[in-house]
């Protein structure tokens, strides 16, 4: 079932991650086949992406420079590519969190706010955070989608910039509904060489949506959930909600920052469920503005987003890192999720 051949079936499940908006005034109206300029806020060229070799080239450099960091392969690609594991493990004694990005490779923005973060750790205050809590992080799981280096046709994707962006694997599969099966070697690496090797207690996974998603009556920067799933307790659902809080605490007062709660399913193979539910860690989905390409232009997002929507995910590592480390998570309010509205996508 996670394996997608038929163009309905792809429709359907790029819906899943879709269903976001944004901060700016109105976005601007759009159709498909307009080229790099059809989108809301500015051009669409992928080209001022970290490309899967300029990104290991960057993790090689910091590998270099940083004592504390340790850089892994857990595994290859469909198309052979590396799957790269960052680890700041310095004390078995502390927690242990894993942050995932670009599962689906055309959600890109979130492996480069990774990347920011992956750097700070080696420089100034964010280092302290290593002092407190152990941090895996497995950026761009998707590296064959993230280089359009696929087996299925890419004529209807928009983006410009010599390469084009997939939320699918090299064989047309949803990494994100392969939790359970772990038939794909990306979900196997992951599941196999990073979920089941450590105890890891808390887990974001980190995703963009479409660009129409709004919360209140505003378009969101991004939306948050916990498991959703009947299999996990109650006490992990809090968890998880808690880990939410330190999110909402770090991005809603920014003055950019907008979330909303995310509708998604109940479903074990998505990771925001099938994680919790199997190892019993606490987890977060967060859904960011807008993507890098796709078929439909209402959910691709221009580059004079990317800024904020970069820093988004910075701030979410280092809060959530912070807080874990210092125990103030165990502490964080949950009654936010009360009010959080749930987003709904903008119609026009
Ligand atoms: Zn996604």
């Amino acid at each position: 079932m996670p394996s997608l051949r038929t163009r309905a079936a792809v429709t359907v499940l790029a819906a899943a991650c879709t269903t976001g908006l944004a901060l700016t005034s109105a976005p601007t109206a759009t159709a498909v086949g307009e080229g790099p300029k059809c989108c809301t806020n500015g051009t669409v060229n992928t080209s001022i992406l970290h490309t899967y070799d300029s990104m290991v080239k960057e993790l090689e450099k910091q590998d270099a420079r940083q004592p504390r960091m340790q850089l892994e392969t857990i595994g290859q690609s469909v198309k052979g590519r590396d799957l790269k594991l960052v680890k700041y493990v310095g004390n078995p004694a502390n927690p242990t969190v894993l942050f995932m990005t670009q599962q689906h490779g055309n959600e890109a923005l979130t492996t480069e706010g990774a990347l920011d973060f992956i750097k700070s750790l080696g420089q100034g205050k964010n280092q302290r955070i290593l002092d407190k809590v152990n941090i895996l992080i497995v950026p761009m799981v998707n590296p064959d989608g993230a280089m359009g280096d696929v087996d299925f046709p890419l004529d209807d994707y928009i983006a410009s910039g010599g390469r084009n962006l997939t939320r699918y694997n090299a064989r047309g599969v949803d990494l994100n509904r392969d939790h359970v099966a772990k038939s794909q070697p990306e979900t196997r690496a992951v599941h196999e060489n990073v979920l089941q090797a450590y105890p890891i207690d808390y887990a974001v996974d980190l995703h963009h949506q479409g660009t129409r998603s709004e919360a209140g009556g505003e378009l969101v920067s991004g939306s948050i959930l916990y498991p959703t799933t009947g299999s996990v307790s109650p006490d992990l659902v809090q968890r998880s909600q808690r880990l939410g809080g330190v999110v909402y605490n770090a991005i809603e007062p920014t003055g950019w920052g907008h979330l909303g709660k995310y509708v998604g399913g109940s479903a074990d193979t998505i990771a925001r469920n099938g994680i919790a539910a199997q190892y019993g860690i606490a987890t977060l989905l967060f859904e960011m503005r807008g993507m890098s390409d796709h078929e439909y232009a209402s959910y691709v997002l221009g580059q004079r987003s990317n800024g904020y929507l970069i820093k988004q995910t910075f701030l979410t590592l280092t809060a959530v890192s912070t807080a874990i480390g210092d125990g103030s998570i165990d502490t964080t309010s949950t009654d936010f999720w009360n009010t959080l509205p749930e987003q709904q996508t903008r119609q026009e």
